[in-house]
């Protein structure tokens, strides 16, 4: 007779020893697995030194192997998934110097005037640690709100502001995918997620829409058809479908656009017309 055997006097299970601490050894499991998936996002990185094109001072930040890293798909409105890890969050370069920060693809792009400004509107008080090891979701998001602050200050031109947010949208939906559904706050950050993945989007779209009549191909390194696509899949997941239909109309009956994007174009039609949801 074990020393919680009997239970059924007091109306309660009794409590094999064996699962007193099997708790325990599920969460040791867990632990050894996400350190196991650290190492692997690890094995993906280079450290690549850049010079920061405003203060000149030399830095490390962290990128991904692009060519070690598999291609799996992307989601509706184009955010890549990749099987090694989420490249996304190792978009953005962060100058720890003078606070300089935007997408690596644009880091060197910065004319002297706007220099002025990230000095003047960024550089003053910055305070920012590389976080050490792999980047956490939030860590990664912060790189991404670093990016912005200077994008706005150094009045970035809207393709680009709208990417910057498309990406940092994308990133955000990588972190609710990531959650543990154990975690008892596990609603409420699904929520959170949704909310800022929705308000990053939004923008992407109205600064996608005002590109669109300001500016001429490339868009952030779109041609017009792909970014047709991109206003088309966001105005329907924002319930505006008539603006959808018209581009989608267009883009299928396009006769010189690429075929991967008219195909999608017409996946997305056929999802309006059936009803279901767009992201
Ligand atoms: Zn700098």
């Amino acid at each position: 007779m074990g020393l919680f055997s009997g239970m059924g006097k007091f109306g309660l299970k009794d409590i094999d020893e064996k699962d007193i601490f099997a708790e325990k050894e599920e969460k040791k499991a867990e632990e050894q697995n996400n350190k196991k998936k650290e190492v692997l996002e690890s094995d993906f990185l280079i450290d690549r030194t850049y010079v920061c094109p405003v203060c000149d001072e030399s830095f490390k930040s962290k990128t991904v192997k692009s060519r070690s890293v598999r291609l799996l798909g992307s989601d509706v409105d184009l955010r890549p998934k990749y099987q090694q890890l989420d490249c996304l969050k190792y978009d953005v370069v962060v100058c720890p110097s003078c606070g300089y920060a935007s997408l690596a693809r644009t880091f060197k792009n910065i004319y002297d005037s706007q220099k002025k400004l990230v000095s003047e509107n960024i550089s003053q008080g910055f305070r920012y640690n590389e976080p050490e090891g792999i980047y956490t979701y939030d860590e990664a998001i912060e790189r991404y709100q670093i990016a912005f602050a200077n994008a706005m200050a150094i009045r970035q031109i809207d393709s680009e502001k709208a990417y910057l947010c498309l990406r940092m949208g994308w990133t955000i939906r990588g972190k609710r995918e990531s959650l543990n559904q154990k975690d008892p706050h596990y609603q409420e950050d699904v929520k959170a997620c949704i909310d800022d993945e929705n308000e990053a989007l939004k923008i992407a779209l109205d600064g996608f829409l005002a590109a669109r009549t300001k500016e001429s191909a490339p868009y952030a390194g779109m041609d017009q058809s792909t970014l047709d696509y991109l206003i088309a899949v966001l105005s329907a997941k924002f319930g505006k479908i008539d603006v959808a239909a018209k581009l989608l109309s267009s883009l299928i009956s396009s006769m010189t656009i690429n075929p991967r994007i008219k195909e999608r174009a017409r996946d997305v039609k056929d999802m309006i017309m059936s009803g279901e949801k767009i992201l």
